[in-house]
């Protein structure tokens, strides 16, 4: 092997925000010859990746079993021992919760030299879109970053975190958060403990829950939020709550909105014989905390007029199906996908713009006056979904256009 030729690079995508990612992993992800992407990485990354570079899907999300770490660093040192560069990209930071370590461990006991490149990681990106500061001054010395669930080392001792009285930031946390709150509790944590969980950060789709610990599971439960979410639990999460009581007046209900009429359409862009089964699972997946009895139309280009999985899938929930041509999609104003991402995933990027044309059609009037995206295009086994909302009100009052994340809290 020509160490000179190959290079393998551990690089951290950061929270799911594209922006968010670093420029040095940026241009190391131009360079690389193969890419292995995890499930948390945004695929929109990949615009950053060269339009010839073999792209893995080595993540466990929708549905599809995940590749064992073993296969993982097999396939690395596949490619580059037959000469080509290898980007192995992981959500977050590559060494926070992400087995960044032992996929360094692995390749360099092999020989091979790494370049580790750092991504913001979850346990604070996500706080800090709710205005969060983890270690800030007036509540915390520190800050801990634990998972819930203690695969490997066992249990983490949650009475001895408490008596740090530090910032608890938990990744993974979601499945066991019940649990893991009776340990804080009944290890003497106060219950008026400020919590936050922060689904999907950075991401579009971002939703999150406040609550004082004595009421906080049960608030995560019925608002429905699920992974991957980072937990906050401590003073610190108090600036959350500040800010929303703040907002409150001004805030949808959600409760309100859900009773509501039908005012959402679903733009779905699918590959060639998509199952009904995956694209209800990708519907449900991109609606959040929307319900799903709020829809009134599916949309799609005009080419997928035949799909029977689609056909199955409205007609099974009795939802029209409204179609549209390309040169409809070009014209609906939004941005769409690079081709980069567009070309590795496979799909096309109709989604966000038929979501917006149907919810324009529904009222009869101009797409730039009353129909928003609420569900940017979201990925679900190989299926993507946007949402988007008609609205009625004066061009005036109308939602922007790219609403930023923390006023999408449909809580
Ligand atoms: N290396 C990653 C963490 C991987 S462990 C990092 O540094 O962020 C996976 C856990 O990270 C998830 O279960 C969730 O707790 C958290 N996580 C990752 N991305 C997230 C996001 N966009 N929003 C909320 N939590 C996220």
């Amino acid at each position: 092997m020509h160490a000179a030729m190959t290079r393998a690079w551990l690089i951290g995508a950061g929270p799911g925000d594209v922006e968010l990612m670093t420029l040095k992993a940026t241009r190391a992800l131009a360079q690389a010859d193969v890419v292995l992407v995890d499930d948390l990485v945004n695929p929109d990354v990949l615009q950053f990746a060269s339009a010839n570079a073999q792209v893995v899907y080595v993540g466990k999300r929708g549905g599809h079993p995940s590749t064992p770490q073993a296969d993982i660093v097999a396939q690395m040192l596949g490619h580059l021992r037959a000469g080509r560069s290898v980007a192995r990209l992981k959500g977050g930071d590559p060494f926070v919760f992400g087995r960044g370590g032992e996929e360094l461990q692995a390749l360099q006991a092999a020989g091979i030299e790494v370049d580790v490149i750092n991504g913001i990681t979850a346990g604070i990106a996500a706080p800090a879109t709710l205005g969060i500061a983890v270690t800030h001054r007036d509540y915390a010395q520190g800050v801990v970053f634990v998972t819930g669930h203690g695969a490997g080392g066992g249990e983490p001792d949650w009475a001895a975190l408490a008596a740090t009285r530090m910032t608890l930031v938990i990744y993974m946390g979601m499945r066991r958060l019940g649990e893991i709150v009776g340990a804080l509790l009944a290890a003497g944590m106060s219950a008026d403990t400020p919590c936050a969980a922060i689904e999907s950060a950075t991401r579009p789709e971002q939703r999150h829950v406040l609550a004082p610990l004595r009421e906080f599971a049960e608030a995560v439960v019925r608002a429905g939020l699920g992974s991957p979410a980072i937990v906050v639990i401590g003073g610190v999460a108090s600036f959350a709550l500040a800010r929303d009581a703040a907002k409150r007046d001004g805030r949808v209900d959600h409760e309100q909105a859900a009773s509501a009429i039908k005012t959402l359409s679903v733009g779905i862009g699918c590959r060639l014989h998509s199952d009904a089964a995956d694209i209800e699972a990708a519907v449900r997946a991109a609606l959040g905390s929307n319900a799903f009895e709020q829809i009134h139309t599916i949309a799609t280009i005009d080419a997928k007029a035949n799909e029977a999985g689609l056909l199955e899938f409205c007609s099974r929930h009795q939802l029209p199906l409204q179609l549209f041509s390309r040169e409809q999609i070009a014209a609906a104003p939004v941005a769409s996908p690079s081709a980069a991402a567009r070309a590795h995933l496979g799909v096309d990027g109709v989604c966000e713009p038929c979501a917006l044309l149907a919810a324009a059609a529904s009222v009869c009037a101009t797409i730039a006056q009353n129909a928003r995206l609420v569900v940017h295009k979201t990925t679900h086994a190989g299926i993507t979904v946007a949402i988007a909302a008609a609205s009625d009100s004066a061009p005036g009052d109308v939602a922007p256009f790219h609403p930023a994340p923390q006023d999408q809290d449909l809580r």
